[in-house]
Formats: C-alpha cells, sequence, structure tokens
C-alpha cells in the first residue's frame, strides 16, 4: 500500500518540475484496517448482551410484569448477560492496558509457583461449581520470574479458567512447574502426559533467542475437548473461539488468549500449546528466570 504525494517546484529557470514522494504505508494501513476490525466485533459482542437485556426490559415492563415465576426467570438471565458485559468490559480494559505498556520491560520479580497456587485457591468454587479438580503438583516449590504480579497471575488465570472452562464434570485439571528451562525444552512436546501420536507443540509466542537464558514455565493441561490443529495458530486471535464447543455457562470473551500472548511478550517469555480432537489441551507459558536475591 503506497501514498504518492507530488509537489510541483519552481526553480528559477523557467524548467518545470516536479517532487514525487512514494511512501510505503502497508503498516500504519494494516494496523488502521486492525483497529477498525478489533472496535467493530468489540461493538459487536457488547451488543449481544446488551440487545438481550433490552429485550428483557420490555417484557418485564409488559406481560411478565404480574408473573412472579417470568419474571424471576427473566431477572437471573439478565443477570447473566450483566455478567458477562461485564467480563466483556473488564478484558478490553486489560487488553488495552497491557498493549500500552508493553514496549516496557516488567521491572518486579514474582515466583511463578506461589501465583500458580494462589490462582487454584481462589477457582476452587469455578471448579467446584463445575466438579473440576485442579491440582498443583509440587505445591510450594519456588520459581522466581521477572515480571509484574498481576499480569502473571492472569496468565496462569486464563489458562486455568479455560481448561476448567472446557472440562466434563469430573474431569481433573493439572497445573506443572518447572522452575529452570531452556528455551528448547521449553517448546519441545510436553512429556508430562501420555499424549497420542500426531500431537505437537506448536508455539503461539516465541521469545527472542538469547545464549543461555533459562525460563520458569507453569503448564496447565486438561482432559476437555481437545482442538483440531487447524484452529492452533488462531487462539490468540482477538476474538476467536472454536466453534461448537460447550463452555458451560461462562461462555468466554473470546479474549483471555490475546491478554495472555500480550502479556508473555512484555515479559519475553513464550506460550505454547498442544492439542488434538479427544486428546485435551496442554498449554505452557514461560517467563525468564530471575536471578537469586542478594542477601
Ligand atoms: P474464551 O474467553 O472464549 O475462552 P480465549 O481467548 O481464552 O477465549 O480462547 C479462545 C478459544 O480457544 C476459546 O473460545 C476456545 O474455543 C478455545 N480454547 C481455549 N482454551 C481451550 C481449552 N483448554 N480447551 C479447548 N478449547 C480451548
Amino acid at each position: 500500500h503506497w501514498r504518492v504525494m507530488t509537489r510541483p517546484l519552481a526553480p528559477n529557470d523557467g524548467h518545470a518540475m516536479a517532487l514525487v514522494v512514494l511512501r510505503d504505508e502497508t503498516d500504519v494501513r494494516r494496523m488502521e484496517l486492525m483497529r477498525v476490525d478489533f472496535l467493530a466485533n468489540a461493538s459487536h459482542e457488547l451488543r449481544t448482551p446488551l440487545a438481550s437485556l433490552s429485550g428483557f426490559i420490555e417484557t418485564l415492563r409488559g406481560h411478565a410484569r404480574d408473573d412472579p415465576k417470568a419474571r424471576d426467570k427473566f431477572l437471573d438471565i439478565m443477570a447473566t448477560q450483566a455478567d458477562r458485559m461485564g467480563r466483556l468490559v473488564a478484558d478490553l480494559l486489560s487488553l488495552s492496558r497491557i498493549e500500552l505498556n508493553e514496549h516496557i520491560p516488567p521491572s518486579g520479580r514474582v515466583d511463578l509457583a506461589r501465583a500458580a497456587s494462589d490462582v487454584i485457591d481462589a477457582v476452587s468454587v469455578l471448579s467446584d461449581d463445575r466438579q473440576v479438580r485442579v491440582v498443583l503438583q509440587d505445591r510450594g516449590a519456588s520459581a522466581p520470574v521477572h515480571g509484574d504480579r498481576d499480569e502473571i497471575v492472569q496468565v496462569v488465570q486464563n489458562l486455568v479458567d479455560n481448561a476448567i472452562k472446557y472440562s466434563a464434570a469430573g474431569d481433573a485439571v493439572e497445573v506443572v512447574i518447572q522452575p529452570e528451562v531452556t528455551l528448547d525444552q521449553a517448546s519441545a512436546p510436553w512429556s508430562g502426559g501420555n499424549r497420542g501420536e500426531g500431537a505437537t507443540r506448536l508455539p503461539l509466542v516465541t521469545p527472542d533467542r538469547e545464549t543461555g537464558m533459562l525460563y520458569a514455565a507453569v503448564t496447565v493441561r486438561d482432559h476437555g475437548p481437545g482442538m483440531a490443529r487447524e484452529h492452533l495458530p488462531r487462539l490468540t486471535e482477538r476474538f476467536y473461539r472454536v466453534e461448537g464447543q460447550k463452555s458451560g455457562e461462562r461462555a468466554g470473551t473470546g479474549l483471555g488468549l490475546a491478554i495472555v500472548k500480550h502479556i508473555v511478550n512484555r515479559h519475553r517469555g513464550g506460550l505454547t500449546v498442544e492439542s488434538a480432537p479427544g486428546q485435551g489441551s496442554v498449554f505452557t507459558a514461560y517467563f525468564p528466570v530471575a536471578a537469586p536475591k542478594a542477601s
């Protein structure tokens, strides 16, 4: 996509001249299109629950007014829709905040293992509700990484939320922390489970290769429906969803993995997925290890 700018020049000697500037604006244009696309998607996603809320308000004002049973049912649906809008707005805000800071490397130090155990303790309500067990291996281990605590927690949270959401009642979700892996180990097929033939680990975010760099990794594994290979590279796109999946009451926003991607990018870490239909999914996020604190 080129922009052409011409400007006539009038030199003194009477010759007609013009200055022609050609500028490659492909990237600028692509960013603009992405932004427009994003806004259109976001508006559409917000409009759906909003339309449902307006519809039920009308019904409550009309014939459901004097029917307490119908009223309760509609109010429940409205609460679900309002909750959905709330989650969507919260995710949109997270995404724009993280994107804004993406070029600033995080300065803090976080224990990835601790972040994982905090997340798991806090999700027990959701997992009890869905009768899914979340198991953390090696509770009490430590895995210090360079990072922003809230953002690292959000990464683990989004991966664990998804694993629970796409699991069936009675399933287990396993969370494993590896305090020190190399980049090659972090992206090699995961050896922690009996993966069937053909399931490969696909990188979704890969950090720049730096010699000798060590990473701490968090792996979240579920026994849910898994995904066909063609979906995997697109999972971190905003609003991308695999069609025909049941995710229970808590329908997703389609932004969770986009948020994970931006946080991992900011931390110069990586993200991989390994999944196949009927074989569950394994997501691994990894972050540069922080040197031990000088004492
Ligand atoms: P959502 O909020 O919809 O879960 P995400 O960005 O977190 O959005 O995920 C994008 C899509 O990837 C989901 O809608 C779902 O189709 C698929 N997905 C993510 N995690 C899993 C998982 N653990 N098992 C199966 N499908 C998943």
